[in-house]
């Protein structure tokens, strides 16, 4: 099988040739049809993530080892089934949920499988999607996608799945209520277009393109905000009264994670999403004088992405713009990605 793989951080990615890996125990074999080109695949690719003030987190360091296959957004067809699979039928077409720990621990087995302390996600930790296979460690991970293009599809496990955990974690909101997304890229606008289905809290999208704040109005947002504009706060105090009783940050800058926690109301809470980079400055008594919690959110659980996949199927999803290329070529998406130069999603075709 072929793999275009990682052999030196932040060098274009080399075809390797490699035997197709054959399935053991509960292992099912995915022969991969279409896999998403995501923006977290460059902070991999480059072998680092910017912590500011110099300080960088590099991946050698955490023990990943090269060559390596990226690829967390896989979709193909059950190719072969270790003897002890079951759940999925040969011949038929799943979407991969990537974001597997070990099994074996007690946070694995109660499902909270992002939190497992050796992780071995399929595309960041094992071997992904960038190649004609998948060895998936059991069918469980498998999901259903009926009636939904298997080009879009892909995207759903790693773009859609941030955006629906991160709007469930606003926590138990009103009508009345404000929520406040920072950032109107793919995955910002993707949450505002389910957000009725799961929070009945009006919606106020910031960005400082003045494109995305008109997409985000189009698809439903109660207000929009350029978060560049001086007074912006004020205007954000005035819209909600008061302060939002949520803010994600979809992009993760300095100044994002700043305007977002200076439009919190008492009692807020800000919800970190986007892997930007760098160092915010927040005021630190601010959290007790404004009693205001800032928590994480990455990707989603597997209990969300079937929740996510009925929302997708009952039309609750609005499809992003997808564009498809060969294998072969994923090198020129992640420079497209860099340049910042894709709108929607690049899935490469194995
Ligand atoms: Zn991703
Ligand atoms: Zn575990």
């Amino acid at each position: 099988m072929r793999a275009m793989q990682i052999i030196e951080f932040g060098k274009p990615l080399e075809m390797r040739e490699y035997p197709t890996p054959e399935p053991t125990g509960k292992e099912v074999l995915v022969r991969v049809t279409a896999c998403g080109v995501c923006h977290s695949d460059l902070h991999i690719w480059s072998g680092e993530f910017d912590l500011g003030d110099g300080e960088v987190l590099r991946l050698a360091d955490r023990g990943m080892k090269l060559p390596f296959t990226l690829g967390h957004e896989p979709l193909g067809t059950v190719e072969a089934l270790g003897p002890d699979a079951e759940g999925v039928e040969i011949g038929n077409s799943y979407i991969v949920y990537p974001w597997i720990g070990c099994r074996e621990c007690e946070v694995c087995q109660r499902g909270d499988e992002l939190l497992c302390l050796n992780p071995q996600v399929i595309g960041t930790r094992i071997n992904g999607g960038y190649a004609d296979y998948v060895i998936v460690p059991d069918a469980k991970y498998l999901i259903d996608y009926t009636g939904v293009p298997q080009n879009l599809a892909c995207t759903y496990a790693c773009s859609g799945l941030t955006a629906y955990s991160a709007l469930c974690k606003v926590g138990d909101l009103g009508p009345d209520d404000y929520v406040m997304t920072i950032g109107a890229g793919g995955v910002g606008l993707s949450a505002v277009h389910f957000a009725s289905a799961v929070t009945p809290a009006k919606i106020i999208v910031a960005d400082i393109d003045g494109t995305k704040r008109a997409a985000a109005r189009q698809i439903g947002a109660y207000a929009t905000i350029d978060n560049a504009e001086d007074g912006a706060v004020r205007k954000v105090m005035e819209i909600t009264g008061g302060g939002a009783a949520a803010t994600i940050d979809f992009v993760g800058r300095p100044e994002t994670a700043r305007f977002g926690v200076d439009c919190l109301r008492k009692g807020g809470r800000q919800i970190q999403v986007g892997l930007f980079g760098e160092k915010a400055q927040i005021p630190l008594p601010f959290f007790p004088l404004k009693m205001m919690s800032m928590i994480g959110s990455y990707v989603g659980s597997l209990a969300e992405m079937h929740e996510l996949m009925e929302l997708v199927k009952n039309g609750k999803v609005q499809p992003i713009p997808i564009e498809a290329r060969p294998l072969e070529a994923v090198n020129s998406a992640l420079d497209d990605l860099t340049a910042g130069h894709v709108l929607g999603r690049v899935v490469v075709k194995p």
